[in-house]
């Protein structure tokens, strides 16, 4: 009976380190993609629509129909991504620049256009 039980407690400490070095595996593994720059995205979306993802590090051009007939330019360049041209009124979009975190964001309020790294 005890034998058993002790056998089972092994069993489950056991069960509960490989789930620990799992879990560390996927973080370190979720770390070096981070690190080396690469499975970085843009994803462009308008009123809330995502029409395009493209990844960051291919040199793209990508013409963006905004809400209300707008029009944004969009490029990906060197790994980054700017909002090139813009026909709205702010130029807010444009002004923001050059873009390449994860988390970042490039957004036009006229257009309902949201560029993001992710
Ligand atoms: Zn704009």
């Amino acid at each position: 009976m005890n034998k058993q039980e002790s056998g089972k407690r092994k069993r489950d400490a056991l069960l509960l380190i490989f789930l620990l070095a799992g879990a560390a595996a996927i973080f370190i593994i979720l770390f070096a993609v981070r690190g080396c720059g690469s499975g970085r995205k843009a994803v462009i979306k308008v009123d809330g629509n995502i029409i395009r993802e493209c990844d960051i590090n291919r040199d793209e051009t990508i013409e963006v129909p905004g809400y209300a007939g707008g029009h944004n330019t969009v490029v990906v360049k060197d790994g980054q991504v700017s909002v090139t041209d813009a026909d709205c009124p702010d130029k807010v979009c444009v002004d923001t620049g050059k873009i390449n975190a994860p988390g970042q964001t490039i957004v036009c309020l006229p257009h309902r256009v949201v560029v993001e790294v992710k």
